[in-house]
């Protein structure tokens, strides 16, 4: 148990979850299942100000979305809890008791105001060291007491040890950090609210829940030396840090709204695929073996690790995620993207109803064809709509009338294809012998092949764009794809 990984991800519920969280998570999700350890799920909601339930739930549900499922935290519990800080309260003090018994730290009352004109007469007289002046580090406990008693408001400082000298991590990210000796001042543990600091409340859960591994931003490598004296003053071996960079949007500044879409729910409204997100933003500074893009989630659980994290920023590039999101949908089969995708977005944009039915090879053979023309899952019901229009309710998109069809000889190729159409019998319609019906034509009328078959495109579909003609007009079926060219002939010329 001892030497078995255990990682956390701590979100502070003050917003949604998102994208630069998000892959925070992953990450520690991915080298606790690489190393058979134990990934736990803390929220960190000690701000009860800006902290609200609502957020802690929009926190869960975008994880259950991702597909990160926790060993331990809100909902599985586990021998280490509670799992929310606000819980946690008695142990913060419990921990702050003895460090104060062990004269690892000390009450302090100084006012704010004494404070500050230390600080003026510090920087006045270019003093190395700007921090707290340790004014009440060395009051007596006889004195501290009855001050306490006497009902004086007071924090909780940290004894960093005289002779600490410079604190270096050894990060698994960016590789050794020194911190100097003068930046480590006896800060706060607990305000004079009775409320603990991020830093110690943190060290405190960590010690306490046996994290091996600190995976974080590294917006907090500057907290670390400050978590380390708390460690050190505790007696709790220092886990290993693994600061990870931050994600920049395109124009190299730090991710932020101004980029668009930033919580993850906001993803998985949009219609993008867990898997493929979840595989996206592991590239967002890790990489598997330099070159390889798609990694399946089993395949990241089973091999991610801290070496591989990159030290430099990344940039979150929302062409590539709708680019993995194309490569996740076109890898499916085409029973699981008719259920899971073409089907349902067929029913929400009003195509079929709700208790849809149709033969199964119809379906695969539907699935086929918008599959590969399918980036977001929206775009399967625009590629497959013509196919549940009918030669009266088919839209004819204007555009694609006036370059296909609106066109000097375009009536004579449609009449050449309803004969050849007409030719092939109703038992036989199917997408080899449609194509083999039309494929005369080009030469036959001497137009361009691109002509022709543009023409019985749009005729057929409404547009340019639609998956491949035989295969179109062969779901149609025959009486339907013949009234269409009635219908489409006044348009051409
Ligand atoms: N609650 C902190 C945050 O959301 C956690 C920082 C940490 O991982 O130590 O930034």
């Amino acid at each position: 148990m001892s030497d078995s990984v255990r990682v956390r991800f701590a979100p502070s519920p003050t917003g949604k979850l998102h994208i630069g969280g998000a892959r925070t998570a992953i990450y520690n999700w991915a080298f606790a299942r690489a190393n058979g350890g134990t990934f736990i799920l803390r929220i960190d909601d000690t701000d009860p100000t800006r902290s609200t339930d609502e957020n802690t739930q929009i926190i869960l549900r975008a994880m259950r979305w991702l597909g990160l499922d926790w060993d331990e935290g809100p909902e599985v519990g586990g021998d280490f809890g509670p799992y929310s800080q606000t819980e946690r309260l008695d142990l913060y003090k419990q921990t702050a008791e003895r460090l104060l018994a062990e004269g690892k730290a000390y009450p302090c009352f100084c006012t704010p105001e004494q404070l500050a004109a230390d600080r003026e007469a510090a920087q006045a007289r270019k003093d190395p060291f700007q921090g707290y002046q340790r004014r009440c580090r060395d009051l007596s406990p006889e004195e501290a007491q009855a001050r306490i008693d006497a009902g004086e408001p007071y924090v909780l400082r940290i004894k960093v040890p005289e002779d600490r000298g410079n604190v270096v991590i050894d990060d698994a990210v960016h590789g050794k950090v020194v911190f100097d000796a003068k930046e480590l001042d006896d800060f706060v543990i607990f305000r004079s609210d009775g409320t603990p600091t991020y830093n110690f409340a943190t060290v405190v859960d960590d010690a306490l829940m046996g994290i091996t591994h600190v995976i974080r931003g590294d917006d907090h490598l500057s907290n670390t030396p400050r978590q380390v004296m708390v460690y050190e003053a505790m007696g709790a071996p220092v886990p290993t840090f693994a600061h990870i960079s931050m994600i920049l949007g395109a124009d190299g500044k730090k991710l932020s709204k101004r980029h668009g879409a930033t919580s993850v729910e906001e993803y998985r409204d949009a219609g993008y695929l867990s898997d493929a997100f979840v595989n996206y933003l592991a590239l967002l500074g890790w990489s598997l073996d330099g070159e390889t893009t798609v990694i399946p989630r089993d395949v990241l659980a089973g091999k991610f690790s801290l070496e591989r994290i990159s030290k430099n920023p990344a940039t979150f590039d929302p062409k590539k995620l709708d680019w993995m999101n194309a490569e996740y949908i076109n890898a499916m089969d085409d029973k699981t993207f008719a259920d899971e995708i073409m089907l349902p977005q067929l029913i929400e944009a009003g195509l079929v109803g709700e208790g849809f039915e149709a033969d199964e090879a119809w379906v695969d053979a539907l699935a086929g064809i918008v599959r590969p023309r399918t980036k977001m899952p929206a775009d399967a019901a625009a590629v497959a709509a013509p196919v549940f229009k009918t030669a009266q309710t088919l839209e004819y998109d204007e555009k694609s009338v006036a370059k296909g069809l609106a066109k000097e000889g375009m009536g004579a190729v449609l009449d050449a294809a309803k004969s050849a159409l007409e030719a092939v019998a109703a038992q036989d319609w199917t997408a080899a012998n449609i194509d083999a019906a039309l494929e005369p034509l080009p030469e036959a009328l001497d137009v361009k092949k691109r002509l022709v078959f543009g023409a019985v495109r749009v005729a057929e579909c409404g547009n340019m764009v639609s998956p491949p003609l035989g295969e179109t007009m062969a779901l149609i079926g025959r009486d339907d794809c013949l009234a269409r060219i009635d219908r489409a002939r006044p348009m051409a010329l």
